[in-house]
């Protein structure tokens, strides 16, 4: 074929390879190791003259279609999956980084993230500092001699922040770093990273790649060289995506510009009716034009994606009604799911932080974040009218 083929076309064809029986569907690999036709061809694998499957840490063609997929849709090199997010996450800085060297990182980023950098990362020499996702002048005035990574994710979570991936890859280039960007709450179908100037993407493949709240699994992409060191960590550490995880995500990503396009339909039908509210005093939502980078966002993403959050008067008490009066939404701390998830981040996800450090980050007590699901909007907004109703303004 001589014309590039659209992510939607790519989403359901790209990355398959068919076994002997010619299957229409995938077939699920679920074998620790692969058998060699002679000593000659194991040698030959080993050493890597030879492509092709020898034991399943570090080589399943289930896992293999996942990636050839995920890489055709961020338009990278090169994919490495693994078996959650966080582990993908550490692959790359095992995989690029070593000790004495130091991480420029945002400061809304995920939490474990944040445990990573510092509690772990942090005792074998590696350093961060974490800066503001929106102002480049801060990332530019932490840069050290010894800085190697950029990192952030863009929409934050909760506050929707959305940082200058260009700006931030330029400054980053300029002083001989990576950009990392964490695509979670975008995906390839909102957001290509690579394309805006960044070196790494990562992906929490549990959330809107399955989609569906089944499976954990992770992804790095990038380009050859950069995904070499990424997948020598995993071939020597094993932090592996199984063969089943591996056939669910694949399967997944068929429909996911359908879902990402339904998410963010509705995210934006919810947000603008929220804003219309008495009793919620703030709506954060990238789509808005009363977001604060919502130029920025509607340049660098397709649409303001499927996360919304908003706060309600009355502080925790009023949030805690609104999300306890709901009967369709989930109350979790999960995302990217069909099923609209509702969470209260200050006394959830942000409760480890101290009520400055939340303050500080922008995180009230009257705050409520939600995935937007893919149920009818209406449903969604009875749900949430419930306990409005109720709070005190
Ligand atoms: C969930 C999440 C992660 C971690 O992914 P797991 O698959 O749970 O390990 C990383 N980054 C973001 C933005 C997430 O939402």
């Amino acid at each position: 074929m001589n014309e590039p083929l659209q992510p939607e076309t790519l989403a359901v064809r790209s990355g398959t390879v068919r076994s002997q029986f010619n299957e229409h569907s995938e077939a699920m690999y679920l074998t620790s190791s692969f058998v060699f036709t002679s000593a000659a061809e194991a040698a030959a694998r080993f050493s890597g003259a030879e492509a092709g499957p020898i034991y399943a840490r570090f080589t399943n063609p289930s896992v293999s279609m996942f990636e050839e997929r995920l890489a055709a849709l961020e338009g990278a090199e090169r994919c490495v999956a693994f078996a959650s997010g966080m582990a993908a996450i550490l692959a790359t800085v095992m995989g690029l980084m070593k000790a004495g060297e130091h991480v420029v990182a945002s400061r809304s980023i995920f939490g474990s993230t944040v445990q990573l950098f510092n509690n772990i990362l942090g005792r074998f020499g590696i350093e961060t500092t974490f800066v503001s996702p929106t102002d480049p002048e801060e990332w530019r005035a932490a840069i050290k001699p010894n800085t190697r990574l950029f990192f952030l994710e863009s929409p934050s979570n909760p506050l929707t922040e959305v940082s200058d991936i260009q700006a931030l890859a330029d400054i980053a280039h300029a002083n001989g770093a990576w950009l990392a960007v964490d695509n979670c709450f975008c995906t390839p179908i909102l957001q290509r990273p690579l394309e805006l100037g960044a070196d790494i993407v990562i992906h929490s493949a549990t959330k809107y790649l399955d989609g569906q709240g089944r499976v954990l699994g992770g992804a790095v992409l990038g380009n050859k060289d950069l995904m070499e060191g990424v997948y020598t960590f995993l071939r020597t550490a094993g932090p592996t995506l199984s063969a089943f995880n591996a056939w669910v995500l694949h399967k997944g990503l068929e429909t996911l510009g359908l879902r990402m396009r339904a998410h963010s339909e509705n995210a934006l039908v919810l947000a603008t009716w929220l804003q219309a509210q008495p009793k919620v005093t703030r709506v954060l939502y990238p789509g808005l034009p009363s977001h604060p980078q919502h130029e920025l966002a509607m340049r660098q993403q397709k649409t303001g994606g499927g996360i919304v959050a908003f706060e309600v008067a009355g502080g925790q008490s009023a949030a805690w009604k609104v999300i306890d009066a709901t009967q369709v939404m989930s109350i979790t701390a999960n995302l990217g799911d069909t099923r609209t998830t509702i969470t209260h981040p200050s006394s959830t996800t942000h409760s480890r932080l101290t009520p400055e450090q939340r303050a500080t980050a922008g995180i009230n007590d009257g705050l409520i974040r939600i995935a937007v699901g893919l149920e009818a909007v209406v449903d969604l907004q009875n749900d949430l009218a419930r306990g409005l109703d109720g709070c005190s303004k």
